[in-house]
């Protein structure tokens, strides 16, 4: 595979420059290089399946990024999990995925007694005895084979496996390393943790290209001084966030180019960009380009991309995500599948070599949402948009119930039935509440069963608690009201347009 055969010729041409920097180590091309062959090695010589996914656990760390390439150098896809996943959804991913095996990157000790599977200890494989010898690039993971997997929200409660394979991750990095600005060793920010696809827009890129990925952890992304401390000394050349989390950083007066001199490009992905941080950032930023993309983690990270200009600025209140990646096409269609015609809404279909063979195991999804035509792969959104004359694409939000909180993309469905299987609850419906076309947060409407609580507040608690255990903290919503009846409609689900209109007045 391109990719890896780029990574190694790096690792040859320059072992002793930095690929990837977090708060608690640094390690070179070199070392990228030997350790992942070390564990490649391992997981060769003990003859696991390799039909079979791994589990690749732990944080910002560079033993993830060396487990991915182990993994993939070993013939295997990697399933990306964080350390802010419950062990309860784990188990759901393991049961999704079939993994029999289990990487843990971390320190602590991961207790999944009811499930057989192996759980490796990063440390352990890399006390094995080295073994001198190249792994065969004969076992890489190759065309349509699985690299990764990542598993994201479904609205049925369980979380869905979005399988991707080398061929599709190649024509996204190819993508990136060509038609952006990245070359020349540049210092790449990660900010997103490797369970979400937003990761992927840093880590492979960088890694294609000679650069240094620059790692910042989630216990940074709590207190902002750490955070700004180490961006500081981070020298980065390309900013990868979603907006959410740059409009956090523009809170703080001091985040400008005094702060990141070497800053040239930023890349958004994953939820609208909105004008007035574009035009905050030009401001503090001024020899920056920014870059609007867009995409779905079923066709690899992005498909679409137009940089936010100055004239961009000035004529579009509502920025577009802008022109299909030249090797893919966009279609906007209506509900019977017909094109629409420039300026009229529809949903938009992405067809071309980065889209996702389907969900891991779960054909009825994936026929649901994959098909193909003329012999490409093709993906239904269930995103809105339309397309101006001159084949620029602009957003018009979902057509389901999959939001986008904080950059978090997720099923409301998906909350609900995880807040009705609470002992406490009889029925609820998750809304979310918009401030200025954004979504700000969550509220749960409920209608509680009997309890023994005599406050509201303790009952909400008790219900946080049983959803801590089920599904990741952003998803549980930040208020919860209770109800003796919610409106419903005349096929029996709740009305959320009434009930929307109920609670914002
Ligand atoms: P994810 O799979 O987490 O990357 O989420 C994909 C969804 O995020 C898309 O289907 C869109 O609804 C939304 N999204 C991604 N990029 C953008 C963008 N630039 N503008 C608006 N929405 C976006």
């Amino acid at each position: 595979m391109k990719l890896l055969n780029k990574i190694r010729s790096f690792s040859f041409s320059k072992p002793d420059h930095l690929a990837y920097i977090s708060p608690t180590e640094e390690i070179t091309y070199g070392e990228l290089w030997r350790h992942s062959e070390q564990i490649a090695a391992f997981l060769l010589q003990e003859n696991f399946d390799r039909h079979l996914p791994i589990i690749v656990y732990g944080h910002m760390d560079a033993s993830m990024i060396e487990s991915f390439l182990g993994c993939v150098k070993a013939g295997f896809s990697y399933i990306p999990v964080d350390v802010s996943i419950p062990i309860e959804r784990i188990g759901k991913i393991l049961t999704s995925s079939q993994a029999e095996l289990i990487i843990n990157t971390t320190k602590e000790e991961l207790v999944l007694d009811d499930f057989t599977v192996t759980i490796l200890n990063y440390e352990n494989l890399l006390a094995e005895p080295f073994l001198h010898q190249e792994v065969d690039p004969a076992n890489w993971v190759t065309g349509g084979e699985n690299f990764y997997i990542i598993y994201t929200s479904g609205s049925t409660g369980n979380p869905k496996g979005v399988q991707i394979s080398a061929h599709n991750l190649q024509s996204f990095v190819d993508w990136m390393v060509e038609d952006f600005p990245l070359k020349g060793n540049l210092r790449f920010l990660n900010q997103a943790p490797y369970s979400f696809d937003l990761s992927v827009m840093d880590l492979y890129p960088a890694l294609a290209s000679g650069g240094t990925i620059f790692a910042i952890t989630k216990e940074m992304i709590a207190r902002p001084k750490l955070l700004f401390e180490a961006l500081a000394k981070s020298k980065t050349g390309v900013w990868t966030s979603t907006p959410s989390f740059v409009q956090m950083c523009l809170m703080d007066p001091s985040f400008t180019d005094e702060l990141l001199p070497e800053l040239r490009v930023f890349l958004f992905c994953g939820e609208i960009l909105p004008v007035s941080i574009c035009r905050q950032l030009k401001e503090r930023f001024p020899k920056a380009q920014i870059f609007n993309t867009y995409g779905p983690t079923e066709a690899t990270v992005a498909v679409t991309s137009i940089e936010v200009t100055d004239e961009i600025l000035e004529s579009c209140q509502n920025l577009p995500i802008g022109r299909p990646k030249g090797d893919t096409r966009i279609l906007i269609v209506d509900e019977n599948d017909a094109a629409v015609q420039p300026g009229e809404k529809g949903e938009m279909i992405i067809v071309g070599p980065s889209v996702s063979k389907g969900y891991l195991g779960e054909q009825e999804l994936t026929d649901k949402s994959f098909f193909l035509i003329h012999g490409e792969q093709a993906y239904r959104t269930g995103d809105a948009a339309y397309m101006d004359e001159q084949g620029i694409i602009f957003y018009k939000g979902r057509i389901d119930f999959q939001i986008k909180l904080h950059g978090y993309r997720m099923e409301l469905e998906e909350i609900e039935h995880y807040i009705t299987n609470c002992q406490y609850v009889k029925s609820a419906a998750v809304i979310p509440i918009y401030q200025n076309e954004k979504i700000e947060y969550l509220l749960a409407a409920i209608i509680p069963e009997n309890h023994e609580f005599e406050k509201e507040y303790q009952l909400t608690n008790a219900i946080k608690k049983e959803l801590k255990e089920v599904i990741p903290a952003y998803m549980i919503p930040r208020k919860f009201s209770y109800y003796k009846e919610l409106p419903m409609t005349s096929n029996g689900k709740m009305d959320r347009k009434k009930f929307r209109e109920m609670v914002v007045q």
